[in-house]
């Protein structure tokens, strides 16, 4: 069960949340013509006035560009002035996530981008842990991942998901928590809504953009982090054996954060992961706007 926050924005306005109902017609609920983005934040803990989202202006930058495969222009810094007002009038008292999504809000019949109107709405729901902090199992999908000559993959558009949401029942109904998928080349790609990091011999591998992988702003922020504390990091593509001989893997995205894995297939891994429980810890620190060298991830909305 979902607590969803009191207030949604929709159709150009703010409105209770159970009032904000889409037609039947709605282009994007037929075709996935829609594009979405998910962010976090939480109450202050230093101060009940203040409500803290991580890397708004990326993520508002993000779905701005999502908009773009639409044929639709949305400015980040208006989406950015809808979230704070969003924040404002709810004053969440719960850590929770902010889903904006823009779509082809036209009634219509047949697949276009062109002559059908587009809208965007943002809702948010109460979000504790998405997944366990304490070690997940994953499953090898079945399922590839799309690939960018033959979908958006630089846009989080909702189409997409469908590939997600089959791999994550398949996981999940054969036991497992998450799934991990490929891409067409058959190197390790990403999860169903996170990006996938391994560690060997004290450095940090991740998949390259070319490798089919969302622009992850989470991914974004850990290569940072591990940077800065001279972790060494290398963007290339990863073979699926690789995971299974890795010192430590970690899947990481908004609703995730850090989600360290602890069994992939048959395979398990080590419990002891030095570098995961650091970049984990920091990144939590730094949501709580605790730590001064990354003040500017953290936008602050003052609320009454
Ligand atoms: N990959 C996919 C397919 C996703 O849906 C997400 C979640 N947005 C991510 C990766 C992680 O992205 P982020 O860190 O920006 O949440």
């Amino acid at each position: 069960m979902h607590t969803f926050l009191p207030i949604a924005y929709f159709e150009n306005q703010f409105v209770p949340f159970e009032n904000a109902k889409l037609s039947i017609a709605t282009h994007a609920l037929h075709y996935g013509t829609a594009a979405f983005g998910g962010m976090r934040g939480i109450p202050d803990p230093e101060n009940p006035k203040q409500i803290l989202l991580f890397r708004l202006d990326r993520h508002c930058q993000r779905l701005s560009q999502s908009a773009k495969f639409l044929n639709y222009e949305l400015s980040s810094e208006k989406l950015q002035q809808i979230i704070i007002d969003f924040v404002k009038k709810n004053k969440p008292s719960q850590s929770f996530y902010i889903r904006p999504l823009v779509y082809s809000s036209g009634l219509g019949i047949a697949p276009r981008l062109h002559n059908i109107e587009k809208n965007f709405f943002v809702y948010g729901l109460e979000m504790g842990d998405y997944l366990s902090p304490d070690g997940i199992s994953c499953r090898i999908s079945s399922w590839t991942r799309q690939e960018d000559r033959s979908f958006p993959l630089r846009g989080k558009i909702s189409a997409a998901y469908i590939t997600s949401a089959l791999a994550k029942t398949e996981a999940v109904e054969s036991g497992f928590d998450e799934a991990i998928l490929m891409n067409s080349q058959g190197k390790v790609c990403e999860a169903t809504g996170m990006n996938i990091f391994i560690i060997r011999n004290g450095t940090l591998i991740t998949p390259g953009f070319e490798q089919d992988i969302l622009e992850g702003i989470t991914r974004d922020s850990v290569l940072t982090l591990a940077k800065n504390f001279g972790i060494p990091t290398i963007e290339r593509p990863i073979d699926k054996s690789e995971l299974f001989i890795a010192d430590e893997v970690f899947l990481c995205g908004t609703a995730a954060k850090i989600a360290p894995v602890k069994q992939i297939e048959t395979f398990k891994l080590s419990a002891h992961r030095p570098i995961t429980e650091k970049l984990k810890d920091k990144l939590f620190a730094i949501t709580e706007n605790k730590d001064p060298d990354y003040r500017d991830w953290v936008y602050t909305v003052a609320v009454e």
